[in-house]
């Protein structure tokens, strides 16, 4: 148990563990980001009939045909005038035309429409001075869906473009996949709460509203349950409140100080632990297992590793719970800018800021990447991946980055 976890054995241990919840309607304004859980089948073709792209005459091609020549432009009568959201209750005979608008049903009997700037008023009806060819300007029936076809599968995020589709199929209520919910402890006796008064020696518990933020952008819903002493007691007691959800996350008291006492507070509470350690830095102590149904994470307290570990592993299980089916951030290959060493014994993420540069994508450190520089993140747009038997990165070199925003 006391070993080092490689992250990708501790990255599969925790997606194996990590099953999708189930799902639950909401209306179509609430669905912004959400997983869709059903497939969208078109219950009708759009758009559900021929129809003019333009607004102008429905007429016969036949009839415009013959007359194309400028200098014995077409004449037609025209028999029906239909306003925008009618239909036509008449057909287009021969030499006749039916004036409509863009988006109305085509006409029975026409099968070209001509644009209104090619027309004039004329005695009889309308003067057609410059032919289209057949078919011009109709939009045909199923153009853009076709009936009973499966138009946005289950598992796509739904973006504005989905959400107007559903519209238009008629949606107003929508199957998503549940949001995990996520409890958030901090412990620590040197820890005060964002809006207590508490003596200058005593640190902000800013974990708390890191971890919670970055729940929510993985598409969980947080509860914050505030901070636990450095006592048995108080942290069973805390750590118990928070079993009611899906997930748990601990951030602090896994380091070598106060691991023995959590170790037995989750023994207490019938923890299942598959790893302690992770052979990553940031972030060594890392405590992984369940405790009675919920998922339990036990980040390192300083603020990089519990943002960077979270990151690489509480992050995927929030996404799989949550029903997506891609939870890797994306990953994109630059040029390294300064020279960077370590042991060959762990693998590093290092805060990066990934910037386009002479059409070179290239990436450099932050700056100082101590763990409680928590600037370094701020700073950061990714995060450089250098593996664990890498001993030099030299400038020049290709780096794999994990991209965390897209402003660069
Ligand atoms: P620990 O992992 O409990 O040994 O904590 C390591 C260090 O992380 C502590 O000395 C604190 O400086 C810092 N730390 C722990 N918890 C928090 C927190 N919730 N917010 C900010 N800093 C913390
Ligand atoms: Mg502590």
């Amino acid at each position: 148990m006391n070993e080092l976890t490689p992250l990708t054995q501790a990255q599969e241990t925790v997606l194996a563990a990590a099953a999708p919840l189930g799902c639950e309607k909401v209306g179509l304004l609430d669905a912004l980001g959400r997983v869709l859980g059903e497939d969208i089948v078109a219950p009708r073709a759009n758009p559900p009939w021929d129809n003019s792209a333009m607004d102008g005459f429905a007429v016969r091609w036949e009839d415009i045909r013959k007359e194309h020549e400028v200098t014995r432009p077409a004449e037609l009568t025209i028999v029906e005038d239909v306003p925008a959201g009618q239909m036509a209750t008449k057909a287009v005979g021969p030499g006749e035309a039916i004036r409509i608008m863009t988006g109305a049903p085509l006409p029975e009997g026409a099968d070209t429409v001509v644009r209104v700037e090619f027309t004039e008023p004329s005695d009889v009806g309308v003067r057609i001075f410059q032919p289209e060819p057949l078919g011009a300007n109709i939009r045909p029936k199923g153009e853009d869906v076709k009936e009973g076809e499966c138009i946005i599968p289950r598992g796509a995020i739904l973006r504005p473009a989905e959400l107007g589709m559903l519209a238009i199929l008629g949606k107003s209520f929508v199957l998503v996949q549940q949001r995990p919910r996520v409890a958030i402890l901090s412990t620590g006796d040197e820890l005060a709460d964002l809006d207590e008064l508490f003596d200058e020696k005593k640190i902000v518990n800013s974990n708390s509203y890191g971890i919670a933020a970055a729940v929510q952008e993985a598409g969980g819903i947080p509860l914050l349950l505030g901070i636990a002493r450095d006592v048995p007691e108080s942290l069973k007691e805390k750590i118990a409140q928070g079993l009611g959800c899906d997930i748990l996350v601990l951030s602090g008291g896994v380091s070598m100080g106060d691991y023995d006492f959590t170790k037995i507070v989750f023994a207490e509470l019938g923890a299942d632990m598959h790893f302690w350690k992770l052979a990553i830095r940031p972030g060594q102590p890392l405590a992984f297992g369940h405790i009675q149904g919920t998922l339990a994470f036990g980040l390192p307290g300083n603020p990089v590793s519990s943002m960077v570990t979270f990151e690489q592993l509480v992050r995927l299980a929030i996404m799989k719970m949550g029903g997506h089916r891609q939870w890797a951030r994306p990953v994109v290959q630059a040029e390294f800018q300064e020279r960077f060493s370590k042991r060959p014994d762990r693998r590093h993420f290092l805060r990066g800021i990934l910037e386009h540069r002479n059409g070179k994508l290239t990436v450099r450190p932050t700056g100082p990447q101590g763990s409680g520089i928590l600037t370094s993140m701020v700073k950061a747009n990714g995060l450089i991946d250098i593996p664990e038997d890498v001993e030099t990165v030299h400038p020049g070199d290709i780096v794999q980055v994990q991209v965390l925003s897209r402003n660069f």
